[in-house]
């Protein structure tokens, strides 16, 4: 058997939720979960972009490629697709060394490199309120991939999965 020369990076996936307020639910997997922040307005490829970023409770790993209509009785009712998925690797360093990701995130700043789709390149989070739904700025790094002129929420707005946008997924399940 051929030896992997490295562990398989893990996934983040970013859901577009027409939930009471549209958002985009960004999470990456750690530690076999996937911890969440809803997004109200997206990511951004503009660094000078600081995008609120609420974290909210941990899903779980099988959720990662959900798209579909959350039903009206249960939380979060309303469409979700699959608006970017792929690996990320982690970035997060504290004194030049590396951080786990769940560490980075306890203290409540993170770099990471995001392999997707529509959105590929180094993104921060910090951590600025530490409440009971924490807030946290998702801004873009300086990196060859930082682009003002893309806005990816706006430009492609459908499903990497199934190419539907949310308004089509909704049509088609009447809701
Ligand atoms: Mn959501």
């Amino acid at each position: 058997m051929a030896k992997k020369a490295e562990p398989e990076l893990p996934w983040f996936v970013i859901q577009k939720h027409d939930a009471t307020r549209l958002h985009y639910d960004l999470r990456l997997e750690v530690d076999g979960v996937l911890k969440s922040w809803a997004v109200p307005r997206g990511p951004s490829l503009d660094p000078r972009d600081k995008r609120l970023a609420v974290q909210v409770e941990d899903h779980a790993f099988d959720y990662l490629d959900f798209e579909g209509v959350i039903g009206e009785r249960q939380y979060g009712s309303g469409a979700v697709i699959v608006w970017d998925i792929g690996r990320y690797r982690n970035l997060s360093e504290a004194d030049g060394e590396p951080v786990p990701l769940g560490d980075a995130i306890e203290a409540g700043h993170l770099k990471v490199w995001l392999e997707g789709v529509k959105v590929i390149g180094g993104f921060a989070l910090t951590r600025t309120d530490d409440g009971a739904k924490p807030q946290w700025l998702l801004v873009k790094i300086r990196d060859q991939q930082a682009d003002p002129d893309n806005d990816p929420v706006s430009a492609r707005p459908e499903s990497v999965l199934t190419g539907r946008t949310i308004e089509e997924l909704a049509a088609e399940t009447g809701r």
